[in-house]
């Protein structure tokens, strides 16, 4: 029987105990935040779900926007600016930026402690060093999915599909530390529906609209759609065909309303996790 993960009700739960836990803070509240650099519309509506949800869970939140003619200094020099500012806890440079700034550097400013997309290189060698560090948000959001939903890792075979440093890379790392037997697919892999068909866990992160068809699927695997595509009809898509490959699989989550709403989770899960730290 194939079981629907819905991570938009996971991240309630996971939302739920954050909210707890910040409504019996007595001092100084966590704060997130967030820079978004010109009006992408995709960017602009991350960044108010981003506020949105702290605001559930009574954290603060500040937003600081900026032309999108600022140059890779003056961003930095921001950066640095709330790096400094002792009433912050963590720091998220809304991506992508504009072409004529440099991504990584921007991300190699700020505080690693309060890094909160663990994309800084200090966080990413902690991940490699399986050291507690801060940790990208989707990739954990996943694993917590999983480990929420009751799934077992251990000793399974999980393939992945993206090999990017935001999901792929982390999240077949953070699969290797549960003991899964990991292997990581790209656009070079040769008959990739082949590996991926010996997969218990597949994990999709490609961003190709209901790229994973049924030939790719074990029967009773568990699909873990990352992918956010629009389709011809604006619609949210994902990178599994849900439909053609829903009754092969044990569980499968569902695009909208499944990897993406934990992501959110997680940030906020980063973001108390950076400020207990500064506090203790
Ligand atoms: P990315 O940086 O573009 O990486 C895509 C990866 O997919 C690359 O490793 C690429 O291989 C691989 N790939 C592309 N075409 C392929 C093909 N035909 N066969 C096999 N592999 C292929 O993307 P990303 O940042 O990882 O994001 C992936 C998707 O997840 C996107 O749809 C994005 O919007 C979505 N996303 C969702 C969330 C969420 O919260 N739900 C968060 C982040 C991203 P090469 O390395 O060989 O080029």
């Amino acid at each position: 029987m194939t079981n629907i993960i819905y991570g938009s009700e996971v991240s309630k739960q996971i939302k739920e105990e954050i909210k707890e836990e910040i409504s019996k803070i007595t001092k100084r509240l966590p704060k997130l935040c967030v820079i978004l650099v010109g009006n992408n519309p995709a960017s602009v509506s991350y960044v108010k779900g981003k506020e949105k949800a702290c605001k559930e869970v009574g954290m603060l939140s500040e937003i600081i926007i900026l032309e999108d003619t600022i140059s890779e200094e003056e961003l930095i020099e921001k950066v640095k600016e709330l790096n400094n500012d002792s009433s912050i806890d963590g720091i998220l440079v809304q991506m992508p930026l504009p072409r004529h700034i440099n991504e990584n550097r921007v991300i190699e400013n700020i505080d690693p402690s309060k890094d909160v997309d663990g994309l800084h290189p200090y966080n990413i060698a902690k991940l490699y060093l399986k050291e507690d560090g801060l940790v990208p948000c989707t990739p954990l959001g996943i694993i917590e999915l999983l480990k929420r939903s009751n799934i077992e890792i251990s000793g399974k075979n999980a393939v992945v599909i993206g090999r990017s440093k935001l999901v792929g890379n982390p999240v077949s790392k953070l699969l290797l530390d549960e003991n899964a037997t990991v292997t990581i697919c790209h656009s070079r892999t040769n008959n990739l529906a082949k590996v991926c068909s010996n997969a218990d866990i597949l994990v999709v992160a490609i961003g190709r609209e209901k790229f994973v068809t049924k030939e790719f699927v074990k029967d009773n695997a568990v699909v873990i759609d990352v992918g956010i595509n629009r389709n011809s009809e604006g619609k949210l898509v994902g990178d599994v065909d849900f439909e053609d490959v829903k009754d092969k699989t044990s569980y499968i989550t569902p695009v909208p309303k499944g990897v993406g709403p934990m992501t959110i989770a997680m940030l906020l899960s980063n973001t108390y996790k950076a400020y207990l730290k500064r506090e203790s």
